[in-house]
């Protein structure tokens, strides 16, 4: 078996132009060497075989397709391919009946799990814990790479300001810096620590290859419509969308995804200033760049080629190294050649990183899985994993005294946490009973075989002594309210009723943008109705992006953010909502007031004109406040906390000593001032005053997440240095820059912190 250590090199060091000088350099020297034209351009090739057509489901026209260009060799990877037996069998036709018997890499869209679906990625950064991204890599890696799967399209790094945008669920949120820690930690996940001297982790059997995706600024999607353009300056690009993949490289990320957008005018796919300049040369990047789904061949309803040739022609110099589905390469490649409008170096260097990962990830020296270890469901351990990572990362955004709730499950007059003694509950709404709450990107099979954990039965089970009754009441979509009065009279029975509402998770994800972003179909009408019940009630949202809750968000006491939660949800859910787990997320996204807000975000730059609600030429809206309805970075717990006077090792630092490496550190202490034990994200915010380019009013620097016991304290401490201070100017002449000047730091338990300290840096 490929071993984890001496499998070759992950990454070129920094800087280093062009492909690597690693250990399997050689090999791939000598295989070039061997390879006809066709046989190279097969490598680019990447075609879906259909995995989700069944078990041994090659009777599919594109499984067929696949198996005849792998034995002609004219194949390089497939993706959309699962299960042991099936895999091998393919890999088998490319191993031993194609001329040089090269084997296929398998790739698949391992988002947020295999058979163990964990949380959506959104979801898992509001745990601000990156351990939970790196604990899904983990076990995804082990569950994918058993049925023969390779490599994931995945970790997405899209940091976004667009609620409306679908893939928001995939993304991790508004915010590069904590976006960059899951990055990486995904990474790792699926990876493994890259080895001694850089060399790939991914060889061993546990592993697969990670792909940063996608390239880049695919978040910026004006209107938040899928696919669509993005006009971006340079400083924007590398202050807002760059830093994740900078980080998800420099944890060892194999390969890079390109993406569906323009870039200004030009498609991320034929966009030579993205992938080559900054990726490959600046960053030295020698690993695959793959292209999205067809995104080859939409450089022509882009507008930018004219033909199959010329997609072919535009994206190769650009710096695509791998087709996906479309087959432009494959088919124009030699003409391209012979004709010299194609280079047959960058032909070479692109079969060079194709073929390196393929050495990197073992398969030159062992093929196949062996299908008696084939995982073929979650595990005890596993489902565990899960329930904790999907509990770690619920936002209790709300959780108001109750006149009702007096005396009753929450005491002290709040709903939460419920008691599990209650007498009779009523659970209510569309997503109450759903098995359904996995979230985009789940894995087909699983659907079928692994849904999710109910509320209702979880909730049974968290209260054994207690009534618990359901009811409906509305659909997930439609308009039809018949079902009101039940649930009504359901709330009214019961002591406590919990109301589950949210989005099928069709409603997010890829190509599942809205304009409207509140409760689907009756869904409020149903949260007004138990609300004019009078008795206490908690709403749980199920979701995969951001929603607005004006019409019905006052009349609600408490509300607990779960998003789409996997295979656990109602487990995890029970655990928050009965106390067992006391809820510590935070937002990773602002949630706005109202659609007309967005882009509402913190990390926004600040006006000639802030907002002054008393000015009536400041920066607002004449029917609604400029903040949004939570901001970025809020999180209640069933305890307090208080965070102290942030303290500086130093007042002042050089900017030149920054720059050559210095760092200083502040250093805040954290108190749990309730009575019982609970998380609290401390989160340092900095704000540079004056610069030669406007600057966010915050940017997250620094968050960590603490547990303690009531009346513990704690002190945090954070390291912060020029990465932390500096910033990018604009092309032509666009730098990294640490200018003089003074910088506020803020410390709190949200991005509204208000502790401050500033610092001078001369
Ligand atoms: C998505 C990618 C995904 C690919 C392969 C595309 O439509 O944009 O994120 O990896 O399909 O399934």
């Amino acid at each position: 078996a490929a071993g984890a250590a001496g499998t070759g090199p992950a990454h070129a060091a920094p800087g280093r132009p062009g492909p690597a000088a690693g250990p399997h350099d050689h090999r791939v020297r000598q295989l070039l060497d061997r390879m006809t034209v066709e046989e190279k351009l097969g490598q680019l090739q990447q075609l879906a075989w259909g995995w989700d057509t069944g078990p041994g489901g090659g009777a599919s026209e594109a499984a067929a397709k696949a198996e005849e260009e792998a034995r002609a060799g004219r194949l390089g990877s497939v993706l959309s391919i699962f299960g042991a037996r099936t895999t091998n069998a393919l890999q088998r036709v490319a191993v031993e009946e194609s001329r040089l018997g090269i084997p296929l890499v398998f790739g698949l869209d391992v988002i947020h799990g295999c058979w163990t679906t964990f949380p959506v990625p959104l979801a898992q950064a509001a745990s601000f814990d990156p351990d939970v991204a790196r604990t899904d890599g983990e076990v995804s890696a082990a569950e994918a790479r058993s049925n023969g799967v390779h490599w994931t399209f995945s970790p997405m790094m899209d940091v976004t300001h667009e609620p409306r945008w679908g893939r928001v669920a995939e993304s991790n949120g508004e915010d590069p810096y904590l976006t960059a820690a899951f990055a990486a930690a995904k990474v790792r996940g699926y990876q493994g620590e890259p080895g001694e001297g850089g060399s790939a982790a991914y060889g061993a059997r546990n592993r697969v290859a990670a792909c940063a995706k996608h390239f880049v600024a695919y978040g910026g999607a004006e209107g938040g419509r899928d696919y669509n353009t993005v006009d971006v300056s340079e400083s924007r690009l590398r202050n807002l969308y760059l830093p994740p993949f900078k980080a998800a490289l420099e944890a060892g990320a194999a390969t890079v995804m390109a993406s569906f957008n323009t870039i200004s005018g030009v498609p991320a796919h034929g966009n030579s200033h993205t992938l080559t300049d900054i990726l490959k040369q600046e960053w030295g990047f020698d690993g695959v760049v793959v292209s999205d789904w067809s995104g080859v061949q939409e450089l022509i309803p882009h507008g930018f080629a004219e033909d199959g040739a010329a997609a072919a022609r535009l994206a190769l110099d650009a710096g695509v190294d791998m087709e996906m589905t479309s087959t432009h390469l494959v088919t124009y490649g030699k003409k391209l050649l012979r004709e010299g409008r194609i280079d047959g170096r960058r032909l070479d260097d692109a079969v060079a990183r194709v073929l390196r990962l393929k050495f990197d990830l073992g398969l030159f020296d062992d093929p196949y899985v062996d299908e008696g270890d084939a995982i073929h469901g979650p595990t005890a351990a596993t489902r565990e994993a899960a329930r904790k990572t999907a509990a770690r990362s619920m936002v209790l955004l709300k959780n108001d005294d109750h006149p009702a709730g007096k005396g009753h499950p929450g005491g002290k007059g709040k709903v939460l946490p419920l008691k599990p003694s209650v007498r009779s509950l009523a659970v209510v709404g569309p997503f109450g009973d759903s098995d359904d709450l996995l979230g985009t990107w789940s894995f087909p099979e699983a659907v079928k075989k692994y849904p999710s954990v109910t509320v209702l039965d979880a909730v049974r089970r968290a209260a054994p002594g207690a009534k618990v009754t359901y009811a409906r009441g509305v659909d997930a979509e439609g308009e039809d309210t018949g079902g009101i009065p039940e649930a009504v009279a359901a709330a009214k029975a019961a002591d406590v009723t919990v109301v589950v509402v949210g989005e099928p998770p069709a409603m997010s994800g890829e190509a599942a943008s809205r304009s409207d972003i509140g409760l689907p179909g009756g869904q409020e009408k149903l949260v007004a109705a138990v609300a004019a019940t009078g008795k206490p009630f908690v709403v749980v949202l199920v979701n995969g992006r951001p929603l607005t809750m004006s019409g019905w968000l006052d009349a609600a006491p408490a509300v607990l953010e779960a998003w789409h939660p996997g295979l656990e949800a109602g487990n995890a859910i029970a655990d928050v909502l009965f106390g067992e787990v006391v809820p510590g997320g935070k937002l990773p996204v602002s949630f706005p007031r109202a659609v007309g807000q967005i882009p509402v975000h913190y990390n926004h730059e600040s006006t000639g004109r802030p907002y002054d609600a008393g000015n009536k030429y400041s920066s607002k809206y004449l029917d609604l406040p400029p903040d949004p309805q939570f901001p970025f970075g809020h999180g209640l717990s069933y305890t307090t906390f208080a965070v102290g006077e942030p303290r500086l090792s130093r007042e002042r630092i050089a900017a030149r000593a920054l720059r050559e490496g210095d760092t200083l550190e502040v250093s805040v202490s954290v108190t749990n001032t309730g009575d019982r034990a609970g998380d609290e994200v401390v989160q340092l915010y900095v704000h540079d005053l004056t610069a030669s380019i406007t600057q966010p009013v915050r940017k997250l620097r620094g968050f960590r997440r603490v547990t303690l016991k009531p009346g513990a304290s704690r002190t945090v401490r954070f390291r912060i240095g020029a990465d932390d201070l500096g910033f990018w100017t604009n092309a032509p002449d666009g730098e990294f820059r640490v200018e003089e000047g003074a910088v506020d730091l803020y410390v709190g338990g949200s991005s509204r912190a208000t502790a401050s300290r500033r610092l001078t840096i001369t």
